[in-house]
């Protein structure tokens, strides 16, 4: 068994922690902030990830797993070091590599003191190059080694999911590589054939190909999600022409694929937005424009307005309206705010002069510091739509997604329903609601 270290307990590197701890690893977290230590070992996680804390607390009182805030003593106690902490967009949409240099150096200074062979691996998802021109020269300048010789090199990104992190951790699709030298890839090979036997594949590439290969995961991720955006807004101006229809048919054409079909209120979270604008920003910088990632960009800007101009065209305007918001975290089963398509649509209802109650039923907290104060945080979803004059469901969390028509009627002061996220049967709720909905076609 490895002893392992993870540099970063964010959504990333607390949930690699656990499931190579379970899988029997030592593993020890570092974070430079002592109340997340504290409450890692005490179990609960610093965010809410479903099946995280029941995982969690069993690694922890079986004493594979214990989280420090000193990164040295992290360092100095494993072989491996995962580097897993945040890389968001500069104003410019490429990456900030701050934390990804600050962590490379405080692991080269721990390795100066380290007679043994070790293995960095970069987890968080840099742009091509970085590996080799940041990472590299920082940790060698500070450990006084050779990379690929004193200490090994590799670059590993993550493909997990917010809301089935640890499922996925523990069942990713594949592995991927990139490695400096043979001894650094064979190192991580059998660490991962350990956690995952035969069936996974494991790829091993140079670190630029594996850097690449994670954006251009996302990058087409993003496409896909942009491109049914579209066809769905062209569904809503044809007559009886619904976009989940159209999906469905489409997704079977096993060249096309049925996830990421859904139309909606656009991409969000802490990855596909930030991901995709790094990959512009570098593919500029590279001497290639990149136009189609620039137009997915540009229609996800503009995606979450389609719900509030269905509600403003309803109202006749929004001005001292009010609009209740069902879900605030960027997908469901995640606390996470960051880049989510809600803070838009709230910005667009805010600024058209409506009043805007909201509930989610576990970003409220996470929420309440982007919003400051200027939207009604509601405990329930019956205290949210109390008395509105549109709801809009943005987050197709399971609570939203079985309400019936007559649960919106009996508390709404005018129940008009606009669904962001295609969860209710237009046939069910046209009849007792006014009812709008993404990509659905004009009466027929
Ligand atoms: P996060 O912001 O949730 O967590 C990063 C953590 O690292 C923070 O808790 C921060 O305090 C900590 N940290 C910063 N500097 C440190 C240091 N020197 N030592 C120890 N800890 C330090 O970020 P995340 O969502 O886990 O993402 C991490 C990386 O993984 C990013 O590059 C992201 O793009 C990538 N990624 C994220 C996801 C996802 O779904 N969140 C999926 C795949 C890849």
């Amino acid at each position: 068994m490895a002893s392992i270290s993870i540099m970063g307990t964010g959504y990333v590197g607390l949930c690699t922690a656990v499931a190579f701890a379970l899988r029997g690893h030592m593993v020890t977290a570092s974070t430079k902030d002592p109340r997340k230590a504290e409450l890692i070992n005490g179990g609960r996680p610093p965010f809410y990830e479903p099946g995280l804390e029941e995982l969690l607390r069993k690694v922890v009182e079986e004493g594979r797993l214990r989280c420090v805030v000193d990164r040295r003593e992290a360092v100095l106690s494993s072989d491996i070091t995962f580097i897993t902490v945040a890389t968001p967009s500069l104003p410019s949409g490429e990456a900030d590599l701050s934390l990804v240099k600050e962590a490379a150096r405080e692991l080269g200074e721990a390795l100066k003191e380290k007679p043994s062979y070790h293995v960095v691996v970069v987890k968080s998802t840099v742009p091509p190059g970085s590996t080799m021109k940041v990472v590299k020269p920082t940790v060698e300048e500070a450990s006084g080694k050779e990379a690929g010789e004193g200490f090994g090199l590799a670059m590993n990104p993550e493909f997990l999911r917010e809301g089935s992190a640890i499922h996925d951790s523990l069942n990713p699709d594949r592995v991927i590589i990139g490695e400096l030298d043979r001894r650094s890839g064979d190192t991580l090979e059998e660490l991962y054939r350990g956690l995952y036997g035969g069936e996974t594949p494991i790829i091993r590439t140079n670190i630029y190909t594996a850097e690449l290969i994670k954006y251009a995961n996302n990058a087409f991720l993003a496409l896909k999600v942009s491109f049914i955006n579209s066809i769905a807004n062209i569904c809503e101006r044809l007559p009886g022409v619904d976009v989940v229809d159209v999906a469905r048919a489409i997704g079977i054409d096993k060249r096309i694929g049925p996830l990421f079909l859904n139309a909606g209120v656009g991409f969000g979270g802490s990855c596909l937005p930030k991901d995709l604008r790094a990959l512009v920003a570098l593919s500029r910088s590279l001497g290639f424009n990149p136009s189609l990632l620039e137009e997915a960009l540009k229609v996800n800007d503009l995606q979450p307005l389609r719900v509030v101009e269905m509600a403003e065209r309803r109202l006749g305007g929004l001005e001292g309206r009010v609009v209740a918001v069902l879900g605030l975290s960027f997908k469901p089963g995640t606390d996470d705010v960051r880049e989510a398509p809600s803070l838009k649509v709230i910005e667009a209802l805010l600024r058209r002069g409506a009043y805007v109650k909201a509930y989610d039923p576990a970003a409220l907290e996470n929420a309440k510091r982007m919003l400051r104060g200027r939207v009604q945080l509601c405990s329930s979803k019956e205290e949210c739509v109390e008395e509105a004059d549109c709801c809009i469901l943005v987050t197709e969390w399971d609570e939203f997604k079985g309400l019936t028509p007559s649960f919106f009627k009996e508390r709404m002061r005018r129940p008009l329903v606009v669904d962001g996220r295609r969860v209710y049967d237009p046939e069910l709720f046209k009849g007792e609601v006014e009812f709008e909905a993404v990509g659905l076609g004009v009466e027929g």
